[in-house]
């Protein structure tokens, strides 16, 4: 049974303070939770903070990205081994949003993951097509590629991936949950001809694209989606607190397209 994984990710949102205060909030609103991974991905400045907030809780801290160096001069930008060292846990690589704004490649996603690896940081790594990619029917070829360029020269062991359609991140637009679940069986699929289908039924598949608290039970009721990586309901104490309570209502050993 893969254990879920729900992750906030602030984006460039909340002060430190504010990060700080939600961080304590969270700790104190979701002591109970087992059996379940909760993550928060805060901005750099707010890493230290929310890690000390959370310090000893059952929630663990995220970035939002490294560079893939080891060191050096690489003006503004932020290492694995510094994050590491203060102890975040994970780190999101090959956001849409990075593939889009700072034309983060596959190229450089690849050395991104190697990197976090090479320190013990757990990547989530994303992935997901564009609306007129979806349009005109390239979906999983899209995905394919980013899986296969992504990994190369990878052990699969300890990584996370979250499948994010770009037409439905901070758009409303969520994809159905069947939609979402036939992605999650294709990247699993697909995991199991690179790597092999033992290491496949292993790996965390993330569903992220407008996940609210309304739509939540109704994502995680499909049998490969095993957690959510979410943008904007994460800013929000009540929507995050809900959708870490998803219901589950899956029917174990069912899947329906076989
Ligand atoms: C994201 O940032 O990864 C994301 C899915 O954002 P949102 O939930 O706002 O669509």
């Amino acid at each position: 049974m893969r254990r879920p994984i729900i992750a906030g990710n602030w984006k460039m949102n909340k002060l430190p303070s504010e990060a700080r205060g939600f961080a304590r909030e969270m700790v104190k609103l979701l002591s109970d939770i087992q059996e379940r991974d909760i993550l928060l991905c805060p901005p750099y400045v707010s890493l230290p903070c929310v890690v000390n907030a959370c310090r000893g809780s059952n929630i663990k801290v995220g970035a939002q990205n490294i560079y893939f160096e080891k060191e050096g001069a690489f003006t503004g930008e932020v290492s694995a081994d510094m994050l590491k060292e203060i102890g975040v846990e994970y780190v999101i690589i090959g956001h849409s949003e990075r593939r889009e704004y700072f034309k983060e490649d596959d190229e450089m996603v690849n050395k991104k993951l190697k990197r976090a690896i090479s320190v013990g940081l757990i990547p989530i790594f994303c992935i997901g097509e564009k609306e007129e990619e979806r349009e005109k029917g390239m979906k999983k070829d899209v995905v394919y590629q980013q899986l296969v360029k992504g990994l190369s020269g990878i052990e699969l062991e300890n990584m996370v991936i979250a499948y994010e359609p770009v037409w439905a991140i901070g758009t409303g637009k969520t994809a159905t949950p069947e939609d979402a679940e036939e992605m999650h069986l294709f990247i699993r699929e697909t995991l199991g001809k690179i790597y092999n289908e033992e290491l496949a039924e292993f790996v965390r598949i993330q569903y992220g694209g407008s996940v609210r608290s309304d739509n939540i039970d109704s994502l995680m009721a499909q049998l490969d989606i095993d957690g959510t990586l979410v943008g904007g309901a994460s800013l929000n104490i009540d929507s995050f607190v809900r959708i870490v309570r998803f219901v589950y209502s899956r029917n174990i050993g069912l899947r329906k397209n076989m």
